[in-house]
C-alpha cells in the first residue's frame, strides 16, 4: 500500500493527489470547508469550496469578495481524478460531510454532525467507506437527547410563564444553526421575537439563501420603553453584558448540549439550561459510525479517547484518536464575540 489518501498535516487534513485540504486551520491554497463554525472555516485561504448553502454565511465571515465554489449535496467534482462529493451532515444550515474516493479508496471526514433531523439542513446521510473520520464532541454515554421537539416546547412554556409575570426571556444559544432552531420553532402567540445583531446577520444571510425563520426582528427595533413578554436570542458572549441589563427584567436560558451535566462551568450563571444539541449525543456517534460500515475509524473534537476506545474494545474497529486544534464550541464562541463587536463597531444594536 502507498500512502493513503488523506493525512493529517500541521495545516490540517490534506489529500496531496487532489492536492486540497479540509478544514484546515493554517492558511492553504485549497480548502474544502465543512461548514461555517469558525473552528472549520478560517480566514486567510487562497480558494474555498462548500455546499451552495453556506454561502452567504461564509462571505459575511471570512469576507464577501473570498473565492468560493460550492456544490449541491451528492454533485460529484473531480481534483485531479480524485472523486470529491459533500453529503449532508445534519449539523448546521449548510453543513456537508465530505467523501473522497480514487481507485477504490474511499474516506470520509464528518465534519459536525448531529442525527436528529432539525428541519433546517437536511438530515445526516452515512456514507460507506473503509475510513471515517468522525467527531466526538459528546462522545460520553452521559449525554443522550431528548427530542428536539420536546426541549422547543419547554422553551416555548418558560417564555409563557416569564411574560405572564412580565418579564422577558433571552436565550442564549450560537448564531449560527442554534440560533435559528429555536427562532423556528418559538410560539408568537406569546409575545414578539427579538434577535441580537449577530444572530440577525446571519439570519438574513441564511433568509438570501432561502431559508425562513419565521418573523423576528433586531433588537435596535424593540421600543425604548418598556419591553415586556419579548424573547430575545443572543449568542453567549453577550448575555450577561451590559448593553441587555437596560432591556428590563429579563431571565436567562441557555441552548447547548452541555446543559446535560449539571457540574457545568456556566451553569450557575443562568437561570435555566436547555439541552439542546447541534451535535450528535452518544446513541447518534455509535449509529453513524456503524452505517458507514468503515473498519478504520479516527475521533476528533470532545471526548475522543473515551469513545475511540469503545469503538475498539466493544466493536472490534480499528479506532484512534485524532488531535485537531481547535475545540468547537469555544470557537464558535469566540466568533459570536467579534462578530458582535463588529456590529457595535458599525453602529449597530449592542
Ligand atoms: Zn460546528
Ligand atoms: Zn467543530
Amino acid at each position: 500500500m502507498g500512502k493513503p489518501l488523506l493525512e493529517l498535516t500541521e495545516q490540517g487534513y490534506y489529500c496531496a493527489r487532489a492536492d486540497v485540504y479540509i478544514d484546515p486551520w493554517r492558511r492553504v491554497q485549497r480548502a474544502i470547508v465543512t461548514h461555517a463554525h469558525a473552528d472549520h472555516a478560517r480566514p486567510g485561504m487562497g480558494q474555498y469550496l462548500a455546499h451552495r448553502d453556506s454561502e452567504q454565511v461564509l462571505r459575511l465571515r471570512l469576507g464577501a469578495s473570498i473565492s468560493l465554489q460550492t456544490l449541491n449535496y451528492r454533485e460529484p467534482i473531480f481534483m485531479n481524478g480524485v472523486e470529491i462529493t459533500l453529503f449532508p451532515a445534519g449539523h448546521v444550515p449548510g453543513s456537508a460531510q465530505v467523501r473522497l474516493a480514487y481507485k477504490g479508496e474511499v474516506w470520509v471526514i464528518s465534519g459536525d454532525y448531529k442525527l436528529e433531523d432539525d428541519g433546517l439542513s437536511p438530515a445526516f446521510e452515512p456514507v460507506a467507506c473503509q475510513h471515517f473520520i468522525t467527531e466526538s464532541t459528546f462522545g460520553l454515554p452521559v449525554y443522550r437527547w431528548r427530542p428536539q421537539q420536546e426541549i422547543l416546547s419547554e422553551i416555548n412554556a418558560w417564555w409563557k410563564g416569564l411574560a405572564d409575570s412580565g418579564e422577558n426571556a433571552v436565550v442564549s444559544a450560537y448564531s449560527l444553526g442554534k440560533a435559528q432552531r429555536v427562532l423556528r420553532l418559538l410560539d408568537r402567540s406569546i409575545g414578539p421575537v427579538y434577535c441580537h445583531s449577530a444572530v440577525a446577520q446571519t439570519n438574513r444571510a441564511l433568509e438570501a439563501q432561502g431559508f425562513d425563520f419565521g418573523l423576528w426582528q433586531t433588537l435596535s427595533e424593540a421600543p425604548k420603553e418598556k419591553v415586556q413578554g419579548a424573547i430575545l436570542i443572543a449568542p453567549p458572549a453577550a448575555v450577561g453584558s451590559a448593553a441587555l441589563r437596560k432591556w428590563g427584567d429579563y431571565q436567562t436560558g441557555q441552548c447547548s448540549g452541555w446543559m446535560a451535566l449539571r457540574g457545568q462551568r456556566r451553569w450557575s450563571n443562568l437561570d435555566r439550561g436547555f439541552v439542546l444539541s447541534d451535535h450528535a449525543d452518544w446513541t447518534g456517534l455509535c449509529r453513524a459510525v456503524e452505517a458507514t460500515g468503515a473498519e478504520n475509524v479516527y475521533v476528533t473534537h470532545g471526548y475522543s479517547a473515551v469513545f475511540a476506545r469503545y469503538l475498539r474494545e466493544e466493536k472490534g474497529l480499528n479506532a484512534q484518536t485524532v488531535k485537531t486544534m481547535f475545540s468547537g464550541d469555544d470557537a464558535a464562541e469566540d466568533l459570536d464575540k467579534s462578530l458582535m463587536m463588529q456590529a457595535e463597531k458599525t453602529g449597530g444594536e449592542s
